[in-house]
């Protein structure tokens, strides 16, 4: 049995240090989920906490939140940010855009979101790092729709206000809890997934309410401690 395991081992260890030393890359390891959300929640084969369990975590994982996007913590250009046309580099600097991997010019670099906003749920807030994908899910638009329309802001010293239809978004958030973020390095999370399912989202929110009000009618702490 040992034998059978140990590749899947090496490949989620490699998996978890690619994140940690290059997160611009974690959009495209996570690719295509393997798992439903309605799975994962309810066969609790990854777990639904509040943000204040979260922010209490002491083990690295990825958890469920249910929360509401609160604002955007972004300015005017770092919302976004150059990938290379022929491979997922970040491209840094000005013109000529210059791809280290490729070792090549890239004239035309693709725009790719880094949308960071503040959630809450009521026990707490916190901040989370939208990539590309899920960014493009809850925008509804792509970072160069958003950045080719932005000319009617004028000379606004704030980012685009196409990207304010996100607020008061209320969504089922994966989080990657990191050890950065339980060392207190970091205070911002990264998303591996999102849903904006809406009948999943109100059973859930519903069940949350009815386990607090059962735990407040018992005299039980409601601040569960991280598994
Ligand atoms: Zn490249």
């Amino acid at each position: 049995m040992s034998l059978f395991f140990f590749p899947l081992f090496i490949w989620i260890k490699r998996l978890g240090s690619t994140c940690q030393i290059t997160s611009q890359y974690i959009s495209h390891l996570s690719s295509q989920p393997s798992y439903s959300v309605s799975d994962e929640i309810n066969g609790a084969l990854v777990r639904l906490k509040s943000i204040e369990e979260l922010l209490n975590c002491a083990n690295e994982g990825s958890y469920w939140i249910l929360a509401s996007i609160v604002c955007l913590d972004v300015g005017k250009d770092d919302w976004l940010y150059k990938e290379c046309t022929r491979c997922p580099q970040k491209l840094e600097g000005a013109e000529p855009f210059y791809c280290k991997r490729c070792d090549q010019v890239d004239s035309n670099p693709l725009l790719r979101f880094r949308l960071q906003v503040i959630v809450s749920d009521g026990t707490g807030s916190i901040t989370l790092v939208l990539w590309d994908r899920e960014a493009m899910q809850v925008v509804g638009k792509t970072a160069t729709e958003i950045k080719e329309n932005s000319f009617d802001d004028g000379d606004a010293d704030t980012y685009p206000k196409a990207l304010d239809s996100v607020i008061d978004t209320k969504l089922l958030i994966k989080v990657a809890v990191s050890s950065r973020n339980i060392n207190g390095y970091d205070d911002v999370y990264n998303v591996m997934r999102i849903s904006g399912d809406e009948e999943l989202i109100t059973k859930l929110g519903h069940d949350a309410a009815v386990a607090s009000q059962e735990l407040e009618m018992q005299g039980v702490d409601n601040n569960v401690n991280c598994q």
